[in-house]
């Protein structure tokens, strides 16, 4: 599905249900942002396939969260392309591990607190992907040109980036979660750097954030909540 057409970019959100994931398709590359949990990479795949391209160049995962990672090792290998997250990240991708967030409300923060105990699911495990690297401003530039940015956004991590595309649209992995109207995480370990962080989106001039659960975020709406969540 295109979500975005301008200035030589256009940009696909693939059909996965757990994750969503975006590509970005410049005049020269093609670079996957997140990449699901594993039961999930046929979807990825098929995605790809349906927006017609036929290589992805490198990996951008917004942070080392399971239901973000878990396809890194075999999209690398697949497409044999590199792989980038936080140099905040790489410890959890080089270990295939990752830290259980915080619950924000009572539910999630119950959550939290049986995932350990739930059988056959381990939401803090995926294959590790030793071959990462460190994601920079440089390398998003180099994958998608001169008007793409990356700006850390912690709060829901402390490893989060968001990728920001032509001072229009954003990828901000779970800085925000649009599901039921509401967009604050349901999970996060700072929650005074959520709100941080929105501040730094709002700044980047961004209309729209694209969450990687739930609807795109309209600009209004952030604000909104932004106001909401600073008194
Ligand atoms: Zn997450």
């Amino acid at each position: 599905m295109i979500v975005f057409y301008e200035n030589g970019y256009t940009v696909y959100r693939t059909m996965t249900q757990r994750c969503a994931c975006y590509i970005i398709k410049t005049n020269q590359y093609s670079v996957l942002i997140d990449t699901s949990m594993r039961f999930e990479h046929k979807a990825v795949i098929r995605s790809i396939e349906a927006a017609g391209i036929s290589k992805i160049d490198a990996i951008f995962l917004t942070h080392s969260h399971t239901d973000h990672v878990a396809n890194a090792r075999y999209f690398s290998n697949e497409f044999h392309c590199s792989v980038y997250v936080s140099p905040k990240g790489m410890k959890h991708m080089i270990k295939g591990c990752c830290t259980m967030p915080k619950g924000t409300n009572s539910f999630s923060r119950l959550l939290s607190r049986v995932e350990p105990q739930i059988p056959f699911y381990q939401f803090t495990r995926f294959e590790a992907c030793p071959q990462v690297k460190p994601i920079s401003s440089e390398v998003v530039k180099w994958y998608l040109g001169e008007c793409s940015e990356l700006l850390e956004t912690p709060g829901h991590t402390s490893d989060s980036v968001s990728i920001i595309l032509d001072r229009h649209i954003a990828f901000v992995g779970d800085a925000m979660v649009h599901v039921l109207g509401n967009i604050y995480p349901p999970f996060a370990d700072d929650e005074k750097a959520v709100i941080t962080s929105w501040n730094a989106l709002l700044s980047t001039q961004c209309q729209t954030f694209c969450p990687a659960h739930g609807k795109p975020v309209s600009r209004e709406k952030l604000i909104r909540a932004y106001q909401r969540s600073a008194k």
